[in-house]
């Protein structure tokens, strides 16, 4: 038998335009309550004006950093945003220690800043990008269900 009539769609491509044109309702990317629990250490939660709730925890929002050197770094190791690097292979791994923010702070209207407690700071989170990267079981499942790739 033969498998020559089945065409693999180019699902690269296809992400990359989920990604880029998905319109959001400008509520959905307002948001009414923003709660980064620093002292607890868990993550950043946001409430949304469209009702939704998103959360997501530090380790997750360092590994998706938006910077241009995260964003290099990531596409050249073929991480997704929020994807932990990969385990050292050596004998001895380094103990990285868990990643937590200093502090933060809203970037206009628009946007929020970390500052990592390991230095780095370059990354403005946009409400969009961070509505966008929803980890709900609902969002995530529809991410999956568009881009036939679970995670
Ligand atoms: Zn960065
Ligand atoms: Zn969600």
């Amino acid at each position: 038998m033969s498998h020559e009539g089945i065409r693999f769609v180019n699902k690269e491509e296809q992400a990359r335009h989920e990604d880029a044109e998905k319109p959001l309702s400008r509520i959905a990317v307002t948001p009414d309550k923003v709660r980064v629990k620093i002292t607890e250490g868990t993550g950043l939660e946001i409430d949304w004006q469209d009702g939704h709730k998103s959360a997501w925890n530090f380790a997750w929002l360092r590994n998706a950093c938006p910077c241009a050197t995260c964003i290099d770094e990531r596409n050249a190791q073929g991480r997704k945003a929020g994807e932990p690097k990969p385990k050292p292979t050596t004998l001895l791994p380094m103990y990285t220690a868990p990643a937590k923010p200093a502090s933060a702070h809203g970037v206009g209207r628009y946007a929020l800043q970390f500052n990592w407690a390991d230095g780095h700071s370059g990354g403005i989170y946009s409400w969009d990008y961070l509505r966008r990267h929803c980890q709900c079981a609902e969002c995530r499942f529809e991410s999956a269900e568009s881009t036939g790739t679970p995670n």
